[in-house]
């Protein structure tokens, strides 16, 4: 069988090859690439939708939900015709990403992703792309990703602001590095009582499949090395040093990883 790289028509990428920052060994490396997209809701539909337009060789889209029409202002790929069905969404989204690229393999797991699940899913890919909605999961991704030492990419989106973080095992600070344990959802603190604004989500995994293109495509160099903070209608945007790992993190100093633990 010939390899990807030999058979894939570079024409279809042409203004991407073309950039200074790119070109075609990049795409060779992204189309031989392997990426692990975490629940294709809102983050991880525009994530998904992204990296295969691009050129991913390999995406596994992981996801245990189906399409609602409340989901269709912020989530991409799905439809009307989708919600009336209730199609599952890893179904809606891997006929839509075979439409926009039949040269990406695409790859569904109906699962969720939890410290049973997380290993298998992640051990053969080079990088996971946080596409929850809660940080219970992605503290179990975290520990997973340290654990196996693959990089990940961290975003969380709440009402019109949203963070992001690149987290590459021995080289940047861990989530634990950030926050001892998953935050609790009360004062109206998250998502599912403060609402969404949807392009603060498309804005959000468009800074996270642009991190996980420079992984995938050989510029790990690239990274932002900080927590990136902004608020869409508050016209913000922060950039945190979080250059240090934690001195005492149980998960990426002492590899103490609790919650894979029953
Ligand atoms: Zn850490």
């Amino acid at each position: 069988m010939k390899a990807k790289t030999e058979t894939a028509d570079f024409s279809r990428y042409a203004k991407q090859t073309s950039l200074n920052a790119f070109g075609i060994e990049s795409q060779e490396s992204l189309l031989r690439s392997r990426v692990l997209v975490v629940g294709v809701g809102g983050l991880g539909s525009w994530v998904a939708e992204l990296l295969v337009r691009a050129g991913v060789g390999h995406i596994r889209l992981v996801d245990d939900d189906s399409v609602e029409l409340s989901n269709i202002h912020r989530q991409a790929m799905y439809t009307e015709s989708d919600a009336a069905a209730h199609k599952l969404k890893i179904a809606a989204a891997g006929q839509r990403l075979r439409e926009i690229n039949s040269g990406a393999e695409v790859e569904m797991v109906y699962s969720r992703v939890d410290r049973l699940t997380a290993e298998n899913l992640m051990r053969d890919v080079d990088v996971v792309v946080d596409g929850t909605d809660n940080f219970e999961t992605r503290f179990v991704l975290n520990d997973c990703a340290m654990k196996l030492s693959k990089p990940w990419v961290f975003a969380g989106v709440l009402g019109t602001k949203a963070q992001i973080m690149t987290i590459i095992p021995g080289k940047t600070p861990c989530l634990r590095c950030l926050m001892d344990a998953p935050p609790t959802c009360d004062g109206g603190q998250c998502c599912c009582q403060s609402g969404v604004l949807g392009v603060a989500v498309a804005v959000a995994a468009s800074f996270e499949a642009a991190e996980a293109l420079k992984v995938l495509s050989g510029h790990a160099d690239r990274i932002n090395p900080y927590l990136l903070v902004f608020d869409l209608w508050g016209n913000t945007v922060k950039q945190i040093d979080v250059s240090e790992p934690r001195a005492d993190c149980p998960c990426c100093v002492h590899r103490n990883f609790e919650f894979l633990e029953p």
